[in-house]
């Protein structure tokens, strides 16, 4: 995509080519150069407009309006259903071999804009450009991947046995077929991602989609729909829709003109959307990707130079706002003051600023409420617990003007204090001394949540980790992360207990069966 020898994933993104420096730099400046222009929804691939606007800033400095986007209402949510429901017959018959032409066709239109839409991202999320980048790549990857699979498995048609009728000749055929109009609500901190894999798995397999991304990155999500559009998905297949979750999405969600949902988000919110949709007349599948509270053990046996690399890579990288960053630490008592101190110095090493500049590394959180929850929660753990360093915002020169947050360690927190349960979503991460592994694996399982989980020690103590903890995507000795940095293809992604639905993860061999029911057909000739 970028060139032949690089491939860019969240574990490679370290030691880029320079020319991938000065590409994104060209793009940076020409997007800067295009700031606050309107865009619509797309709606049976025209423009619509809606009477409220909101105006999508930057959360690395609030000044820089980036868009003015659509405050599209239940109107907007009826008329997407309804575009996509009128789609549906012909995008379902269409050969399914024509369907994965066209979606690769999409995904090599998006590593294509992958520079224009690395750029917008990074301004729209506050993520650096290399993680920018990344869930850019990752969105082609996951539609690929798809493809892939319809293809490997020949459209799902599967013949079975001809029951033994004498006299009669009957073939039995199993077939997969789309469910009809699918919902995509996506979160704001993998935009590119949550956003076009789950949407072009849904399409692969048939089915038309309503994509409603969240209020924090609407226009990054604006680019990656004109990337489907552009391709020739034809008119009405995929539909985009902007404004409130609490209004426009509940409004699809309450709509019985959906027939299939992927969300993804935060646990709260996905328990709401989930008793909610089962409030229709029958039972209709949803894919919830929620939250994470993902721990690392590190044992006495550990390497703990990799243990620090990946624990600080996993706890911060963008501002720990990952489902997967890892925001728990359980450290063996004899390597406890020496990784301690390793991971002190590393996240005092941390270049925080304006991310989309080469040499920052961590940006902005997100939005006035995080920012307000980062100083929340870091008053409240000093007040039981021992804050290593950071604990602070960061408001130096133009910083001021942005939601910059200092990277922060804290010990000595009472294991019964409700943020070594709660999802804090922020850089903040909460460290334990423990007097053996099994009560390290003890703390790790004991959260509502499972989505991933690291480990640091001997090849026996791997397998003794992997056997016991209760997490999707699991991770041993990896200095490229310790909970961080799945990629499509390598480690499909999802979620355990209140971490995920279905129990099937996104980018692997299982997951385009979600978007599919099987029909069988028994001919007697
Ligand atoms: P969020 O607040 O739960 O919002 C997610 C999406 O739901 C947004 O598009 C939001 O729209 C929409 N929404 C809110 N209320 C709704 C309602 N009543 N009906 C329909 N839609 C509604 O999550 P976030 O802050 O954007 O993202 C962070 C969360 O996502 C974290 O918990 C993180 O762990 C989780 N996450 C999970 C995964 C995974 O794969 N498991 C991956 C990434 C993130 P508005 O923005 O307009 O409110
Ligand atoms: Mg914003």
């Amino acid at each position: 995509m970028m060139s032949k020898e690089f491939k860019l994933t969240y574990a490679t993104m370290f030691n880029p080519p320079e020319e991938l420096h000065t590409q994104f730099e060209n793009a940076l400046n020409h997007v800067k150069a295009n700031l606050g222009r309107e865009y619509g929804m797309i709606i049976n691939g025209k423009d619509v407009f809606s009477e409220e606007k909101f105006e999508d800033h930057s959360p690395i400095n609030t000044d820089w309006t980036l868009a003015i986007m659509q405050k599209g209402d239940k109107t907007h949510a009826n008329s997407a259903l309804t575009a996509a429901r009128a789609a549906f017959p012909s995008w379902s018959n269409t050969p399914w071999q024509e369907r994965v032409m066209l979606l690769r066709k999409v995904a090599d239109l998006i590593d294509s804009r992958i520079y224009d839409l690395g750029a917008t991202m990074a301004l729209e999320v506050g993520k650096n450009r290399m993680e920018s980048l990344g869930d850019v790549a990752e969105i082609g990857d996951l539609i690929r991947y798809a493809c892939d699979s319809m293809e490997q498995n020949a459209g799902f048609v599967v013949e079975m046995g001809k029951d033994p009728l004498i006299g009669y000749d009957v073939t039995n055929c199993s077939v997969l077929k789309p469910y009809g109009v699918w919902l995509v609500i996506s979160p704001f901190n993998f935009p590119g991602a949550l956003t076009g894999g789950p949407v072009g798995a849904a399409l692969v397999a048939g089915n038309t989609v309503v994509m409603k991304p969240a209020t924090d990155t609407p226009w990054l999500v604006r680019k990656l729909a004109e990337c489907f559009i552009d391709a020739g998905i034809p008119d009405g297949v995929v539909n985009f829709v902007t404004g409130p979750g609490s209004t426009l999405g509940q409004a699809l969600i309450d709509s019985s003109e959906v027939d299939g949902v992927t969300f993804t988000g935060s646990y709260d919110v996905g328990m709401k959307i989930f008793r909610d949709y089962a409030g229709g007349k029958y039972v209709r599948p949803i894919i919830l990707e929620l939250g994470g509270k993902n721990p690392t053990i590190v044992s006495k046996n550990a390497n703990l130079d990799d243990a620090a690399a990946g624990i600080i890579r996993s706890a911060f990288g963008l501002q720990g706002q990952k489902c997967s960053a890892c925001s728990r630490v359980y450290i063996e008592e004899q390597v406890y003051d020496d990784l301690v101190a390793r991971l002190v110095e590393l996240t005092n090493k941390i270049s925080v600023g304006d991310p989309t500049n080469k040499e920052v590394w961590l940006g902005p959180v997100i939005n006035n409420s995080s920012y307000g929850d980062y100083q929340e929660f870091v008053t409240e753990l000093s007040e039981v617990g021992n804050v290593l360093t950071g604990g602070k915002v960061i408001t130096d020169g133009e910083l001021s003007k942005g939601y910059f947050c200092a990277p922060t360690l804290v010990a000595d927190v009472p294991h019964t204090h409700r943020l070594w349960k709660q999802e804090m979503f922020l850089p903040i991460t909460t460290i334990a001394k423990i007097s053996n592994l099994e009560e390290g694996m003890r703390l790790a399982n004991d959260v509502d949540y499972g989505l991933t989980a690291g480990f640091y020690g001997s090849e026996d103590e791997v397998k003794w980790f992997f056997n016991n903890i209760q997490a999707g995507v699991t991770y041993a000795n990896r200095p490229q992360g310790s909970t961080t940095g799945a990629w499509p293809g390598y480690q499909p992604f999802g979620g355990w207990k209140g971490s995920g639905s279905s129990g099937k993860n996104a980018g692997g061999h299982y997951y385009l069966l979600l978007y599919l029911h099987e029909q069988i057909q028994t001919v007697v000739h």
